[in-house]
């Protein structure tokens, strides 16, 4: 799932791309963040996401 992660060029959060390339934050430009020899990126992007999971958890539950 992580290859379709986009940057926000306004705000910098990571969002899912989607056909409008918008962010669901801001509304700013979705960008792909580097290209895919940057994979160490990925693995940042992937604990972050478990990271707001978590957080998110906490907030609704
Ligand atoms: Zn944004």
């Amino acid at each position: 799932m992580t290859k379709y992660l986009q940057k926000c060029k306004n705000c910098n959060k990571y969002g899912l791309q989607n056909p409008g390339s918008k962010c669901r934050y801001c509304g700013g430009m979705l960008m792909n963040p580097r290209p895919p020899k940057f994979s160490l990126i990925d693995k940042y992007g992937k604990y972050r996401l478990e990271y707001f999971k978590e957080d998110f958890d906490k907030k609704f539950k």
